[in-house]
């Protein structure tokens, strides 16, 4: 068996994945600081959507070109919902504001009234 965080070959117990304290906390910061940026590297692209579609999105209902929603930086990646309605029609939701693709690379941007 070796170290998981220096790849030393570790003596003793067969069970034990690291060669001491300091290489199991060194291995655990790193995990943990890892988890943290792609948490908020997620969640920057999450704010990010949902102003866009504010911003796009001042009467209730607005329907835009995909392509100015790419140009805003818009990623239709992330979002927090995914609403399949009944007729079919299928909502991707972030947060309380939502947005449907259309025909002819439209968006149709809604928000929902809680
Ligand atoms: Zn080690």
């Amino acid at each position: 068996m070796e170290c998981l965080e220096c790849g030393e070959k570790i003596i003793g117990r067969s069970d034990k994945k690291f060669c001491n304290d300091a290489c199991r906390n060194a291995y655990n910061n790193k995990q943990n600081k890892d988890s943290t940026n792609l948490m908020r590297n997620v969640n920057n692209k999450l704010r990010k959507n949902y102003r866009i579609l504010m911003e796009l999105n001042t009467d209730g209902k607005a329907k835009i070109a995909k392509s100015r929603m790419d140009g805003l930086g818009f990623d239709f990646d992330y979002f927090t919902q995914l609403k399949v309605y009944k007729n079919g029609s299928e909502y991707r939701f972030i947060y309380d504001y939502g947005y449907k693709l259309l025909e002819e690379d439209f968006v149709l941007i809604v928000r929902n009234q809680a």
